[in-house]
């Protein structure tokens, strides 16, 4: 999608730090992050929210890298979270779907 901040990422037209990317699914570092470790896992192509996603098996795509990279981080024995944002009251801001990985400090709960 033509102005999408995340799309242009993709397209690599906006520069961002990189931590994961194939075929499907790409991950970088949060550029105001909220937490020592904070990074966003998109799928390539653009899907404005959870709300339009229509093949179920992208989220075994986006969790499942989300996951396997926490492990491969070493995020394992404290604990992290995964937050997706989904539509304004939501707290979206971008809207290309995405999944937030948060660690390295307490998380407070409620959110928000
Ligand atoms: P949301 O509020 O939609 O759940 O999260 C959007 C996230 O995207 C925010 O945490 C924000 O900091 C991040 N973000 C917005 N623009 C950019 C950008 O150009 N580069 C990177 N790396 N992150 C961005
Ligand atoms: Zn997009």
């Amino acid at each position: 999608m033509e102005d999408c901040i995340f799309c242009k990422i993709v397209k690599g037209e906006i520069p961002s730090n990189i931590i994961y990317s194939d075929e499907k699914i790409m991950a970088f570092r949060d550029v105001d992050p909220q937490a020592p470790t904070h990074i966003l896992f998109i799928p390539r192509d653009h899907v404005a929210s959870s709300a339009a996603v229509r093949d179920n098996s992208l989220w075994s795509d986006l969790v499942g890298c989300a996951v396997k990279t926490a492990h491969e981080l070493g995020l394992d024995p404290k604990g992290y979270r995964m937050v997706i944002n989904t539509g304004s009251e939501g707290g979206q801001s971008v809207p290309h779907l995405h999944l937030h990985l948060l660690a390295g400090r307490n998380l407070g709960w409620p959110p928000g």
